[in-house]
């Protein structure tokens, strides 16, 4: 695959579902070059088609965050056949809500894993390739959990305050060479919700979620931060529906 030499790669976690998808594509109709990655491949392959198939270019690798050498193999891949990476999308995240007496261990450890050392790991792999550049663009998705907490959600907004932290510090160590931009979702529809297996937190996250926005408010909130010139740097924005959360 050739790519333009002004064509951005960028490169997306999470981008079998919801966010990751919706900006994926949007990203691409934009003539973005997108790397797709993920656990369901099966989900990624159908997309990179649907991509290609609407005249834009993607290609995908299947991708587990929480294993710091998938996600490097994942960034160098590209790096190797693109020959560079301008941004990184930081996007996989997962929410498995419960109160703390619940004492859900697992889920607990799933969300540092994924929502956590995920998006260091993202920064990890890709840093030193824009640092040898002094260019590109670091993009985390954190959430609204990153500004306040709320019963049942204290494991998965203290990942999020972490996300907020992490960028803001980033920003602050690398700033002057490399754009570092923080994404605060509020409700936005797609399977965020599906992996809670807590019954009570499930039913008050269903009326939580009862007004969302479509994914592609997110996605465009990414493509504004992206398409800014060099010298821009979007450094934080929160997106949600106008009458919810
Ligand atoms: P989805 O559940 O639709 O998408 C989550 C994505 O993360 C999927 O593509 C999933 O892919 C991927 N993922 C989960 N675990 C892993 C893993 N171990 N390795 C690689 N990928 C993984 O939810 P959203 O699109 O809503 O979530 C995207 C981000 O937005 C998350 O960080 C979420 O916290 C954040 N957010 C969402 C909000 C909302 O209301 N939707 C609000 C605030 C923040 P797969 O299972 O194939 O690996």
């Amino acid at each position: 695959m050739q790519l333009q030499e002004n064509q951005k790669v960028v490169l997306i976690t999470g981008a079998s579902s919801g966010i990751g998808e919706a900006t994926a594509r949007l990203l691409a109709q934009h003539g973005m070059h997108v790397v797709l990655g993920a656990r369901r491949t099966d989900r990624l392959e159908l997309l990179a088609a649907q991509i290609r198939a609407a005249g834009g270019s993607a290609d995908f690798h299947g991708l587990d965050v929480t294993d710091a050498d998938d996600v490097q193999t994942f960034v160098l891949a590209a790096h190797k056949q693109h020959g560079r990476v301008d941004v990184m999308i930081n996007n996989a995240g997962v929410m498995p809500l419960s109160r703390l007496d619940a004492l859900k261990l697992k889920e607990w450890d799933r969300m540092l894993d994924v929502n956590v050392r995920g998006v260091l790991y993202g920064i990890a792999a890709v840093l030193p390739l824009m640092q040898v550049r002094r260019a590109g663009q670091i993009i985390n998705i954190a959430s609204i959990g990153a500004y306040t907490v709320s019963p049942t959600a204290a494991v998965y907004c203290a990942t999020k305050f972490a996300v907020a932290a992490i960028t803001e510090g980033l920003r602050q160590e690398v700033g002057g060479d490399i754009r570092v931009t923080l994404v605060s979702p509020g409700v936005t529809e797609s399977e965020l919700a599906d992996g809670i297996s807590d019954e009570q937190a499930r039913a008050e996250m269903k009326e939580f979620r009862k007004v969302a926005i479509a994914p592609d408010a997110i996605a465009r909130a990414i493509l504004f931060a992206i398409v800014q010139p060099a010298d821009v740097d979007v450094s934080e924005m929160v997106v949600r529906p106008t009458a919810g959360h």
